[in-house]
């Protein structure tokens, strides 16, 4: 079949790869000169979530404030917002976190084995590095994590819990004062780059042919009249279009790819969906003292913030910023920003002091879809020949391999190594 896919974020490359590998001929459209240039640009390292990585949950937003819950809040009176937050907050409770949880599993693990399918295939280096210690202030918030370390027991994901003393002897860049409550360690889990791993991905298959990637053009509408459906670009900036005649192409499928630019594509179709977008910051600073810099990736766990080394770097990411939907095409504005930074300057500060050069640092802000049940939205929509793959949230990189996977079974009419139940609950039309 021919296959459009719209996007050329993690989500889209990944997709296009499992769609090849499946005997498809391939098109991304990408609006930007290269891939990798959306939310992806900006990820934290994190491969792969685990329960104390998903952005909901008994800690996600359990403090009304910043400093302790890492998200600035600022919905005002906006309805939509503040609803999508109640959605969220909804999935504090113990059950209903560990039952989200649960349809998520699956495929996460299809995801792990997509991923390592790949490298086993073709060597792919992107700066993986093994190790990530999770680390809790206090004891109120350890015992909000309970439900996350029972979930791990539970699927039996291999990990140490520590006291405050075992993680400092582990991890000496860990200062110990003031008191906090306890460190969770993954020593199998990973984090790398998620950038370059998709520049690889595509550099691999414009190696082997069958996947076409039109960087710099943008879809500005999707048909879905008859059996074949089809994508408009828009002109391209400065070239002024002589006719009133539009850039068409068919395809036997389309897959809307296009992290938070797939909201207006799906909307001009009808398909409303309340996935939120979600502004979130990265900070990539100098080592400030070698002697100070950690040997695994170092995450806040409750305000969700990770610090991960990159050779002499340290890149820093988190800090979201929860505004009305219409807020988010406008500029942050500079006391937003700054606040945002700090978040992400003060938790490497508390945990790893003297590590990085905060004052050097390059900041870089994205925006990314959360869903209000946490989920993303993985499926067909609308039309036998359109799928949606979107909405993978703050911890999408590892994930969009296995949706890709997901997304080409569909389309190829092969079942999906998911079961019934995680299927369906990343439907598009789960919001109904
Ligand atoms: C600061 C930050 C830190 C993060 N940290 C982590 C982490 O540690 N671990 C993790 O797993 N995840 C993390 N994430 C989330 C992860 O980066 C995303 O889940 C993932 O990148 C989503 O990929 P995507 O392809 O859906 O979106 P994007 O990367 O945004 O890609 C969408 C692409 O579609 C293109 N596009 C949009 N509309 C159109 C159109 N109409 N026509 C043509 N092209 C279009 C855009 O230009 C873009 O390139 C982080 C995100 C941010 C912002």
């Amino acid at each position: 079949m021919d296959v459009i896919v719209i996007g050329g974020g993690i989500v889209g490359v990944a997709t296009a790869y499992q769609l090849r590998a499946a005997g498809h001929r391939v098109c991304v459209v990408e609006r930007h000169a290269t891939v990798a240039q959306g939310a992806t640009y900006g990820h934290g390292g994190t491969v792969l979530p685990t329960p104390l990585d998903v952005w909901f949950g008994p800690t996600f937003m359990a403090s009304r404030q910043a400093a302790k819950n890492g998200v600035i809040s600022k919905t005002g009176f906006n309805g939509p917002v503040r609803q999508f937050v109640k959605q969220l907050t909804a999935l504090q409770e113990p059950e209903a976190f560990s039952r989200q949880y649960a349809r998520l599993r699956p495929l996460i693990e299809a995801s792990r084995e997509a991923m390592a399918d790949i490298e086993a295939r073709f060597g792919l280096e992107f700066e993986q590095a093994s190790g990530l210690l999770y680390l809790v202030r206090s004891a109120q918030e350890w015992q909000q994590t309970q439900t996350a370390l029972d979930l791990l027991r539970q699927y039996e994901v291999p990990h140490h819990v520590l006291t405050p003393a075992e993680c400092a002897a582990f991890e000496h860049s860990v200062r110990t004062e003031p008191e906090f409550a306890g460190g969770v360690l993954f020593d199998h889990e990973r984090t790398a780059n998620c950038p370059l791993f998709a520049k690889l991905i595509k550099q691999t298959l414009d190696t082997q042919g069958g996947v076409q990637f039109m960087l710099g053009c943008e879809v500005s509408a999707i048909r879905l009249e008859g059996q074949r459906p089809a994508v408009e670009l828009a002109p391209r900036p400065g070239m002024a279009s002589r006719s009133r005649e539009v850039d068409v192409i068919n395809a036997d499928a389309i897959v809307v790819a296009a992290g938070y630019g797939s909201l207006p594509l799906l909307e001009r179709l009808g398909l409303r969906l309340p996935l939120h977008p979600l502004r979130l910051h990265n900070l990539v600073a100098p080592i400030a003292h070698e002697e100070c810099a950690p040997h695994v990736a170092i995450v806040d766990a409750v305000k969700r913030i990770t610090v991960s080394r990159m050779n002499h770097r340290l890149r820093i990411a988190g800090g979201a910023v929860l505004q009305s939907a219409g807020q988010v095409d406008k500029p942050l504005g500079e006391t937003l920003t700054k606040e945002a930074l700090a978040l992400l300057g003060q938790a490497t500060h508390d945990w790893i002091p003297g590590a990085a050069r905060i004052s050097a640092a390059l900041p870089w802000e994205g925006v990314k879809l959360l869903s209000p049940d946490g989920l993303p939205v993985v499926g067909n929509a609308l039309h036998p020949r359109l799928f949606v793959n979107a909405g993978h949230g703050p911890a999408g990189w590892g994930l969009a391999c296995g949706a890709g996977k997901l997304i080409a079974d569909l389309i190829s009419d092969k079942t999906p190594d998911v079961p019934a139940d995680t299927l369906a609950a990343l439907r598009a039309d789960r919001f109904q």
